[in-house]
C-alpha cells in the first residue's frame, strides 16, 4: 500500500492529479492519500482508517463535478491504478478494475468485436460512472450501464471482501447500481455483461445561430417523436465551437448492424421545412462505434461548474426554455439529451430494481468551463441561473452529475423515496460507524 501523509511533497503532487475540475483540485485536504494497486491495499487502507478513527473517501478518476472524492480529513483511497481489464469474449463478459477508463475499455472490447455502454467522455473511470447509474453511448438500446453490471467485488467498512450479485449479498448489489457517492463500501472490480460491437454508426449534425431557436424547436420535436427510440439526440445550446457567437449544435447518432437500416433511422431529421434547412448547416457521416467518445465536447484542464436534471419536457420545449439563458460567459452550454420517440416520459420510479430509480427520459446538463479564477463567480451564477430557468420542467436529478452542494435536499430528487429509505437503512447496517463519507451536500 503506497500512502502519502499530509504536508509532504508527494502528497501535494498526488492531490494535484486527483481531481478533474481544476476549480476544486485543492479545495479540501484529506489526512492521507493511498494509491490502491490491489484489493488487499484497499482492505489495508480501510483498516488503517478504522484503527486511527479516520473516515474514508474513494476516488475512481476524480470526475465528479464537485470533487466529492476530495474531503477534509480522513483517508482518500485512489483506485486509479486498479485499472485492469480482463475480457472473456466467449462468455461476453469482462472483469474490470474500478479505475479502468471508459475509452480504454471500449478500445479493448472492439478488438474482440464487443462493446459496452461507456460514458460519453473517454477519460471517465467505470468506478463512479457505474455507481451513479451510467448513461452512455447507445443508451437507448442498452439502457443505463449499471444494468449491465452482473457482479461486483467490494471492500466493506469492516474490511471484509465480498462478491455481490443477484444471489449473494443482493442488497449490496442493489445499492451499488445507482447509489453514486452515497454508497457505503468500496467497489474494487465490476463484472460486466458485454454486447456485440455495432457494425454501423451514422451521425447527423447541424448547427444554427441561437436566434433561430423558435424556427427549429417545433421541427426538432416532430423529428424526435418520429424517430426510433434507439436514436440518441443531443442538442447543445450556448457557446458551441461550431458557431461564431452563441449557437445550437444538434447531433443525432444512430447505431446498428445494417447500414441501410441505420441510415433510415435518421430519416425524420432529413425531413425538414425550408426555413429550418436555411437556418442551419447540416452534415452526415459514418463513424466507428469505438470512435464515438471523440465527439465528446468536455475539454479537460478547465475550471468547471455543472448541474443536471431529468425532465418530461420535449427537446423543443427545453430548447425554448434554454434560449434566454444560453448566452453565458466562456464555454457555457445547456446540453439536452433525448432518445427518439416519446422517450421524454420518465419511467415509473423504482423501475430498474436497483438504487437507480429516477430518470431515463430526456435530460439536460448545464455545463460551464473556464480558465481564470477571477471568472468563478460569473460562471457559478450562470449555472444556477440556467438551473432556475429550466426548473419548471424538472422532474428529478441525476446523482452522477448534480451539484449536491447547492442544497442537501437535492439528494431527495435523485431517488424514488422508497429507494432512498432503503439506501439509508443499508448504510446504517453496512457502515454503522459512518466510516465512509457520504453524499457531498
Ligand atoms: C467530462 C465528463 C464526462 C461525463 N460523462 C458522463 C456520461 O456520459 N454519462 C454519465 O452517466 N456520467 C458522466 N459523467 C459523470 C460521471 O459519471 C460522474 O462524475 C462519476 O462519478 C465519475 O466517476 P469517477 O470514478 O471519476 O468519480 P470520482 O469523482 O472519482 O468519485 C466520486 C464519488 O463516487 C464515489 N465512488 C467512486 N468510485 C467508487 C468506488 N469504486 N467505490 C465506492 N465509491 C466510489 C465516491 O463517493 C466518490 O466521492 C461525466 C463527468 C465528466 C467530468
Amino acid at each position: 500500500m503506497v500512502g502519502f501523509a499530509k504536508n509532504s511533497v508527494a502528497y501535494e503532487r498526488a492531490r494535484e492529479a486527483l481531481i478533474w475540475n481544476q476549480r476544486l483540485h485543492d479545495a479540501r485536504s484529506p489526512e492521507r492519500i493511498v494509491e490502491a494497486r490491489s484489493t488487499r491495499d484497499v482492505v489495508e487502507a480501510v483498516e488503517f482508517a478504522r484503527l486511527n478513527g479516520l473516515k474514508v473517501s474513494v476516488r475512481g478518476s476524480g470526475h465528479d463535478y464537485q470533487a466529492s472524492a476530495l474531503r477534509d480529513g480522513g483517508v482518500l483511497i485512489d483506485l486509479g491504478p486498479l485499472d485492469g481489464i480482463s475480457i472473456d469474449a466467449e462468455k461476453r463478459q469482462a472483469w474490470v478494475g474500478a479505475g479502468a477508463k471508459g475509452g480504454a475499455l471500449l478500445e479493448a472490447l472492439s478488438d474482440h468485436g464487443l462493446a459496452f455502454p461507456v460514458g460519453h467522455c473517454p477519460d471517465v473511470a467505470l468506478s463512479g460512472y457505474l455507481l451513479g447509474g451510467g448513461f452512455g453511448w447507445n443508451f437507448g438500446e442498452w439502457g443505463p450501464a449499471c444494468l449491465s453490471v452482473t457482479e461486483i467485488e467490494v471492500v466493506t467498512a469492516a474490511g471484509e471482501i465480498l462478491r455481490a450479485n443477484e444471489d449473494s449479498h443482493p442488497d449490496v448489489f442493489w445499492a451499488a447500481r445507482g447509489a453514486g457517492s452515497g454508497f457505503f463500501a468500496v467497489v474494487t472490480r465490476y463484472r460486466l455483461k458485454l454486447y456485440p460491437l455495432p457494425k454501423c454508426v451514422h451521425v447527423l449534425s447541424a448547427t444554427f445561430p441561437l436566434e433561430r431557436v423558435p424556427a427549429i424547436a417545433d421541427w426538432l420535436d416532430t423529428a424526435t417523436l418520429a424517430a426510433d427510440s434507439k436514436v440518441e439526440i443531443t442538442c447543445i445550446a450556448g457557446s458551441v465551437p461550431q458557431v461564431s457567437g452563441p449557437g445550437v449544435h444538434l447531433q443525432v447518432v444512430a447505431t446498428g448492424d445494417d447500414d441501410a437500416e441505420v441510415r433510415n433511422r435518421l430519416t425524420p431529421f432529413r425531413d425538414r421545412p425550408a426555413a429550418v434547412d436555411r437556418a442551419g448547416a447540416f452534415e452526415e457521416k459514418p463513424m466507428g462505434f469505438a470512435d464515438l467518445p471523440q465527439l465528446s465536447a468536455m475539454p479537460s484542464g478547465k475550471r468547471m461548474a455543472g448541474d443536471y436534471l431529468w425532465t418530461d419536457a420535449s427537446p423543443g420545449e427545453l430548447l425554448r426554455a434554454a434560449q434566454p439563458v444560453a448566452e453565458g460567459p466562456s464555454i457555457a452550454t445547456i446540453s439536452i439529451f433525448s432518445p427518439g420517440g416519446d422517450g421524454c416520459d420518465a419511467p415509473d420510479p423504482g423501475l430498474f430494481g436497483c438504487a437507480l430509480s429516477v430518470g431515463c427520459g430526456a435530460s439536460a446538463g448545464i455545463y460551464a468551463l473556464w480558465d481564470d479564477p477571477a471568472d468563478d463567480e460569473a460562471h457559478l451564477a450562470w449555472v444556477s441561473g440556467a438551473d432556475a430557468a429550466l426548473a419548471p420542467h424538472r422532474k428529478g436529478r441525476y446523482v452522477g452529475e448534480t451539484d449536491l452542494t447547492a442544497g442537501p435536499e437535492r439528494v431527495e430528487d435523485c431517488f424514488a423515496p422508497a429507494c432512498l429509505d432503503r439506501l439509508r437503512a443499508l448504510r446504517e447496517r453496512y457502515d454503522p460507524e459512518d466510516r465512509f463519507f457520504s453524499f457531498l451536500t
